[in-house]
């Protein structure tokens, strides 16, 4: 059969601004695909063009939330010329009858044993309506149902078919090495998806793929220093330690970007794996700092991946001494926060950035958007916040989708607005690519950080009068 998978985007500036990342989704699916067919990747983000007229047995289509309506439509052009549609991504798992509508089956959960299932049942005549994977209430679901109770393990190799992009486009390569977090942080439905226990890919696997990437790469991992809850356990910290130590040793050595929790200095060896992957070539960590208040972090649950024992026991000055440990090693923080919970005020955007100024973090500052499938949009679903008349589109572009106590939706754009505009001033800029060269003496490292930079400025800008023009029309 003839597939072609899709990664659709917007194909706006914004988002090639943004999206400089190959896209991993496609690239797994590409290659759990068996060689007896032929496959094809389309990513919307970089402009490529759906080719409805190409003569594709099935469309795999990748469903995130504010892109769903651009999905949906893809499915049904395909649909209408008779083709087979597969909807996966995590929109469809919180919204799986939803995605039904649109499609001819419904991948909900990982896709290492389901994507050949599907296409096996497709080529027999035999597709159901939904094929699960992991602990899924799949008796809520109305029709055919495949499901695996199980998740799948990660030891089998998956070499991602990089090969079906034009690689000199993105300024990075992307890469897994974990799934699955503990955290259950109230605004994300990440541990729901992935499980609260965390699977680990084979060392030897990770640093042979990573021998074959480019110069740089992301990590897509949810935290990649291991989870406080489980530092304690020896082959936990073990499993980071020997993977750093590992790509320490590679040559040519990678920069690479990750995610992880500024609370690795908390626990035992957490300190060295953080030394050791600053030794890998970690030369920046999206750290999820989330609120700069005990009550954002209580309301956002996130002190438990932060490490606090409670979030009465939130320290600020902690916060601030753990993000200059970790900078000192060479690692740029980029600090994201989420503004917006009830007892913010239009006050916190400012003082968050104030906060980003004083401890040199780069700054990603947005009002809360109550993702589908979190727990946060099902509370404030049921308390009557969430403004039904919203279209999927205007989740997680910079728009106001639920109503806060004190603030006004426009209040909140504004604000948002206003200081992420002025936290890439081309001043704040420059100082802190100055900071990133101080702590790591490497040309490559601040040039990195101040295109990387400059290429946020032009996205967030561009984000913002894009958001403002569709308030008004
Ligand atoms: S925000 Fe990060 S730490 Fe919290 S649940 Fe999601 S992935 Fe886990």
């Amino acid at each position: 059969m003839k597939i072609t998978i899709i990664f659709p985007g917007r194909n706006l500036e914004t988002a090639k601004a943004t999206a400089s990342v190959m896209p991993l989704a496609p690239c797994l699916l590409a290659a759990l695909t068996p060689d007896e067919h032929e496959v094809s990747l389309v990513d919307m983000f970089f402009g490529d063009q759906v080719d409805y007229e190409s003569d594709v047995d099935v469309a795999a289509i990748t469903v995130r939330t504010p892109l769903a309506p651009i999905a949906y439509g893809i499915a049904g052009n395909f649909l209408q010329r008779g083709k087979k549609v597969v909807l996966g991504g995590p929109h469809v798992f919180a919204f799986p009858e939803e995605a039904k509508r649109h499609a001819s089956a419904v991948a909900i959960g990982e896709s290492e044993e389901l994507w050949p299932q599907i296409l096996k049942d497709i080529k027999e005549n035999d597709l159901k309506q939904f094929y699960v994977c992991g602990p899924y209430a799949v008796q809520n679901l109305r029709g055919t149902v495949h499901h695996i109770a199980q998740r799948p393990s990660l030891e089998k190799p998956a070499m991602m078919r990089r090969d079906l992009l034009p690689r000199g486009r993105y300024m990075m390569d992307s890469i897994f090495t974990t799934r699955g977090c503990p955290n259950h942080c109230r605004f994300c439905p990440v541990t729901d998806i992935f499980g609260a226990r965390i699977r680990h890919r084979p060392i030897g696997q990770v640093v042979a793929e990573i021998c074959s990437l480019g110069p740089r790469y992301y990590n897509f991992d949810d935290s990649v220093f291991g989870h406080p809850q489980i530092a304690d356990r020896p082959e936990e910290n073990r499993y980071y330690l020997d993977l750093y130590g590992e790509l320490a040793r590679v040559r040519p050595k990678r920069q690479w970007v990750g995610a992880g929790g500024l609370s690795a200095l908390d626990y035992k060896d957490g300190r060295r794996i953080l030394e050791l992957a600053a030794e890998s070539g970690l030369c920046s960590i999206a750290a999820g700092l989330e609120s700069i208040s005990a009550e954002g972090q209580k309301q956002s649950g996130a002190w438990r991946k932060l490490h606090y024992t409670s979030p009465d026991s939130f320290d600020l000055r902690k916060m601030t001494q753990n993000v200059r440990t970790i900078q000192s090693l060479g690692i740029e923080v980029w600090g994201f926060f989420v503004v917006g919970w009830d007892d913010d005020t239009a006050e916190t955007y400012r003082r968050t950035l104030d906060f980003c100024d004083e401890c040199g973090i780069t700054p990603f500052i947005f009002t809360l958007t109550p993702m589908p499938g979190s727990q946060v949009y099902q509370e404030y679903l049921e308390q009557g916040r969430i403004f039904s008349d919203r279209p999927w589109d205007r989740y997680g572009t910079g728009s106001v989708v639920y109503r806060h106590p004190t603030m006004s939706e426009q209040e909140m754009f504004e604000r948002n607005a206003e200081v992420m505009i002025e936290g890439y001033s081309a001043g704040r800029i420059l100082k802190r690519a100055m900071q990133a060269f101080r702590n790591r003496p490497s040309l490559d490292v601040a040039m990195t950080s101040l295109f990387t930079q400059l290429g946020l400025r032009k996205a967030y800008r561009q984000l913002y009068q894009q958001e403002q023009k569709s308030c008004a029309a």
